[in-house]
């Protein structure tokens, strides 16, 4: 039975079967390597007493300051709007446009999609149908996979429903390839691919206040209802590229690493690529392993903190052949650090339940002050980069390459990055850093890009530029209560929600990860579960009550984004440079990222047993 769509005749539902078909089977790749060499796995000494002092701090300031205003991205539209082609699948699996209902319609087939499915068709909830613009399952490890794609957590804790499928990750961090296999596994195994609509964008979602439905239009001529909308559509999905004058003329192949097409044969090829974000950190050694040369373009240097990578042991897999729930004890004990590097290195004796605690505690005689307990944390994260950029000296031979590559800012501030083979690959001889700081790349012609009046010529051009943050377009493109639409909303009040997941005036739409939406973890995965745990809560207590509508009041929304404007002043400190992080330093605090760590439990166990910021309502239809 190969129809797009049929009918379940016991259910009644609709079936889907619109997975498809992969474009190439030259996709491959793989992530980290395991590095033996253990110079290179290990930072250089913590230099003792080193204080982040006012001259310090001046340097940091300076280094900010040179870049304020240089960022400048612009959308994939008009003449760009090639590079977003999908290049992974077939062109769409032909079907008619569906006009029906169903229960919950959920945006988005990565981690979050699998991870609600699963929950839901546990739960009972049976009427679930998923939109997703890709081809197949995956989400970010559908889209982005470049040559080095790995994960930077753990993949015992990262990668979801390991119990589930009794799957065990090859590597502690494994590559994007196997976590779309994963994904994959996933699917099968729970039935996903029937109620998924690949190769289908959501365009418009309007609140019926008659029917007390979402009306969902997609670029497929969809037009459905859907009691519940649930957008996990994740915050890093819409790629940009930077805007830089002249990127039309050039003649030669350019792509975005997110849509990377391995039909571009780039042996022998001399590869220009703009960007040192952490895409372009674990792209680069593996282009340079290809190519003839390799020009990298860098604005702002990433922190290159040690990988160590290594392979599942054979005891680890014996052990947890016999420890059922092994994955999720693990999860759970990762989610408990608090510290962003302490939960990046992933120490095994603490997560397998060996020993208490991820670190040794100091004991302070008296309680620290704030100001007392700030200046500890940025004292400790400027040691830590002292150790970063004398890493960076201990291993790269040019001195004028290797300071180019050592950043100025607190640790963290910029998505940390990781690898041991990264700083090796600026010595080798067709390897070149071209130092574009403080403005960036800002010239490109037919033949490649002009930089201080130096013209490099490319064959290939990569934009490593990045993603909207939580920019997708979905977050556009709906409209609540009163023809209110959320842009409005968040534009005229600053982002506000109520835990991240609801917003006063759009009943019934759920935000699983997007702005506010904090789960109090370094890893993701453990955010994503929160919060398919909390709507399976929702929806089961709208269950039992027999209501069909939930709203937020409008206090309780207010008090908690006003909580998430008061932890990201109290922490700004920690995050002073400019990021997408913090819309460029221009985003007001608050209204992106959630910084309160596990006070957002706070407010959802408050929320939970009181029921007092919903309002429940019945069907009106
Ligand atoms: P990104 O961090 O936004 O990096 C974009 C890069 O482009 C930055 O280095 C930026 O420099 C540079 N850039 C922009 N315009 C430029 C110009 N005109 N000239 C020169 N350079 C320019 O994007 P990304 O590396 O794709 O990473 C995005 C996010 O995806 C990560 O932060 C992470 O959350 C996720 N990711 C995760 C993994 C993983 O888990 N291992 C791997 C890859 C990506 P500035 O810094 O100066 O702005």
């Amino acid at each position: 039975m190969n129809a797009a769509v049929r009918i379940d005749p016991e259910t009644g539902l609709k079936v889907f079967n619109t997975r498809a078909a992969k474009a190439s089977e030259k996709i491959t790749g793989k992530g980290y390597s395991v590095v033996t060499d253990q110079r290179l796995t290990e930072l250089p000494e913590m230099p003792a007493g080193a204080t982040f002092n006012a001259e310090e701090q001046a340097k940091y300031r300076a280094f900010k300051e040179a870049r304020a205003g240089a960022a400048n991205y612009m959308a994939m539209e008009g003449e760009f709007k090639k590079y977003l082609d999908d290049v992974y699948s077939e062109p769409p699996v032909p079907r008619e446009p569906l006009t029906d209902d169903c229960e919950i319609l959920v945006v988005g087939a990565g981690f979050g999609g699998l991870l609600l499915w699963q929950k839901l068709s546990q739960a009972g909830f049976t009427d679930v149908r998923f939109c997703e613009k890709g081809g197949d399952v995956g989400g970010t490890w559908y889209w982005n996979r470049y040559p080095g794609i790995a994960c930077d957590v753990e993949s015992y804790s990262y990668l979801p429903l390991l119990d589930e499928t009794g799957y065990i990750p090859s590597m502690k961090f494994a590559s994007g390839f196997e976590i779309l296999e994963h994904c994959q596994r996933m699917a099968q195994k729970f039935g996903f691919y029937d109620h998924c609509l690949f190769h289908t964008t959501v365009e418009a979602t309007t609140w019926d206040e008659a029917s007390g439905r979402w009306i969902v239009k997609t670029d497929r001529g969809d037009k459905m209802r859907a009691r519940f909308v649930i957008l996990a559509n994740g915050i890093l999905t819409t790629p940009k590229l930077a805007r830089i004058a002249g990127m039309e003329k050039f003649k030669g192949t350019a792509f975005h690493t997110s849509r990377w097409d391995y039909n571009i044969d780039l042996r022998g090829k001399t590869v220009g690529i703009i960007g040192t974000g952490a895409t372009a950190v674990q792209a680069i050694p593996e282009l340079a392993k290809i190519v003839r040369q390799l020009y990298v373009f860098q604005r702002t240097p990433s922190s290159i903190d040690v990988r160590d990578q290594r392979a599942t042991t054979d005891e680890e897999r014996r052990t947890w052949a016999n420890e059922p729930g092994w994955a999720r004890a693990r999860r759970e004990r990762f989610a408990k650090i608090s510290e962003v590097r302490a939960a990046v290195l992933a120490n095994d004796d603490y997560l397998a339940g060996k020993v208490q605690d991820f670190k040794e505690r100091k004991k302070y005689e008296r309680e620290l002050t704030p100001e007392e307990r700030m200046q500890k944390q940025l004292d400790a994260s400027f040691r830590l980069m002292e150790q970063i950029r004398a890493r960076v000296d201990a291993i790269v031979k040019d001195p004028k390459t290797a300071a180019a590559l050592k950043p100025y800012y607190p640790y963290g501030c910029k998505r940390p990055t990781f690898h041991d083979e990264y700083l090796p690959t600026f010595n080798l001889p067709h390897v070149y850093l071209v130092d574009t700081a403080p403005r960036g790349v800002a010239e490109i012609n037919e033949r490649g890009i002009v930089h201080d009046g130096v013209e490099y010529p490319l064959d290939v051009l990569i934009y490593a530029t990045g993603f909207q943050w939580m920019g997708t377009s979905t977050f556009q493109q709906i409209t609540g209560r009163d023809g209110r639409t959320l842009k409005e909303k968040w534009e005229s009040e600053g982002a506000r929600t109520f835990l991240g997941l609801h917003t006063r005036g759009f009943p019934n739409l759920f935000i699983v990860t997007g702005p506010q939406g904090g789960g109090g973890s370094f890893n993701f995965t453990d955010v994503i579960y929160a919060h398919a745990d909390y709507l399976v809560w929702m929806l089961q207590t709208m269950r039992e009550r027999g209501a069909c509508i939930v709203d937020v009041r409008k206090e309780p929304e207010d008090k908690y984004a006003e909580h998430c404007r008061d932890v990201d002043i109290a922490t700004a400190p920690l995050r002073d440079c400019i990021s997408y992080y913090n819309g460029e330093g221009k985003a007001a605090p608050g209204s992106l990222a959630y910084y309160g760590g596990r006070q957002w439990d706070k407010f959802r166990v408050e929320a939970q047993s009181s029921l007092e910021p919903y309002v429940l309502g019945a069907d009106p239809s």
